[in-house]
């Protein structure tokens, strides 16, 4: 069948929405027709070549959407159903998944890391005949995709698909982070370095658990009202005064857990932890980026530094507990949308995401 998609041919360039032609599902796929996608940071660490991905490729993987078609062997799903595109699917057997880190199995990694369906092959090609690759095996950033049904979870039909699409990727990171890894305890402070998508949902995630003060830190001041809305108690600019103000509005010790959301200010989040204080790493920097942290104060002051990948989440068990949660109102994701784009707009949408002043964007399909 013919789809829209939006290509990315070579890296630093726009990418292209374009007609292409996409195969029927075959063994253990489906068909999605896509209701919703995030733009995220991650499509766009492909887009600068920072993430190696085999080109042309569909980008997007943080959809929600319809399954309109089942190849066969299909047992998972049906047609009909609504699910979240998941692109870290857990084989249930595997050692982590065992000990329930269910994030951290690697039995989906050949073909997510590659842009394949679970054979190797992809199942789109362009008008020229040539090859397009699936980004994380989902490519969400089309009106219509094919994915193996492990890569489904199927959500209530009374959630909607963009909050669903964020629940995908940033939401669950987020919030998952603070409730599943760092299990951020009532009356506690929290400070939150980067308020995008995925930090506002840090702050959404602390609020549910009762944190005592919540501390936005963004270089935008335009995030200081948006990060109150999730939650936060105060807002703090981005620069040299940052953490003197975070002590300042913790008796002078620092926040109980500080989380990194933006990528490049690890130094300074572990320098506005507490002593005895936790510091969660999120935002995800550059293959190879260090951080010169002070070895002796981690020590003395017995500070934990800890990474949450993905929200440390189950995510079956999570996508569904967040989605419910928004349903009910307890887990405000709708707000998180702040600029809704149509995909022949998906390089306005990036560039609005890279200005740093707004919440979510997100691609609706009609
Ligand atoms: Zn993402
Ligand atoms: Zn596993």
């Amino acid at each position: 069948m013919k789809i829209e998609a939006a290509v990315l041919y070579h890296p630093h360039e726009k990418l292209r929405v374009e007609t292409l032609e996409l195969d029927s599902p075959k063994q253990g796929e489906v068909l999605i027709k896509m209701g919703a996608t995030g733009v995220c940071h991650s499509d766009y660490h492909v887009v600068t070549g920072d993430a190696k991905q085999t080109l042309p490729c569909v980008l997007g993987h943080e959809g929600a959407g319809e399954v309109v078609e089942v190849g066969e062997g299909v047992t998972k799903v049906s047609v009909g159903d609504h699910v979240i595109l998941n692109w870290l699917p857990f084989c249930g057997l595997c050692f982590y998944c065992q000990h329930g880190q269910t994030n951290l199995c690697t039995a989906y990694h050949p073909p997510v890391w590659s842009g394949t369906m679970m054979d190797g092959t992809v199942r789109m090609k362009n008008q020229a005949g040539q090859d397009v690759y699936h980004l994380s095996s989902i490519a969400t950033w089309a009106n219509y995709s094919v994915i193996h049904e492990d890569f489904c979870v199927i959500i209530k039909k009374d959630v909607p698909f963009d909050v669903a699409s964020l629940v995908g990727c940033g939401v669950t990171t987020g919030v998952g982070a603070a409730l599943n890894k760092a299990r951020v305890t009532p009356g506690s402070t929290v400070a939150v370095y980067g308020a995008g998508g995925v930090g506002l949902s840090v702050i959404m995630g602390a609020n549910l658990a009762g944190a005592g003060r919540i501390i936005a830190v963004d270089r935008a001041e335009a995030k200081g009202e948006i990060s109150m809305q999730f939650g936060a108690t105060d807002f703090v600019l981005a620069g040299p005064d940052a953490i003197d103000q975070i002590r300042q509005l913790t008796d002078g010790r620092g926040a109980d857990y500080v989380f990194e959301a933006v990528g490049k200010l690890q130094v300074d989040c572990f320098e506005a932890a507490r002593p005895g204080g936790t510091v969660c790493f999120v935002g995800i920097p550059s293959a190879g980026t260090t951080a010169a942290l002070d070895v002796p104060v981690l020590i003395r002051q017995e500070k934990t530094v800890i990474g949450s990948f993905y929200g440390s989440a189950h995510n079956v068990r999570d996508f569904n507990l967040y989605c419910d949660l928004c349903v009910d109102g307890r887990l405000p994701i709708d707000q998180l949308i702040t600029h809704r784009y149509s995909l022949g707009q998906i390089n306005e949408a990036i560039d609005d995401m890279l200005t740093g002043e707004i919440g979510r964007g997100v691609i609706t399909f009609t």
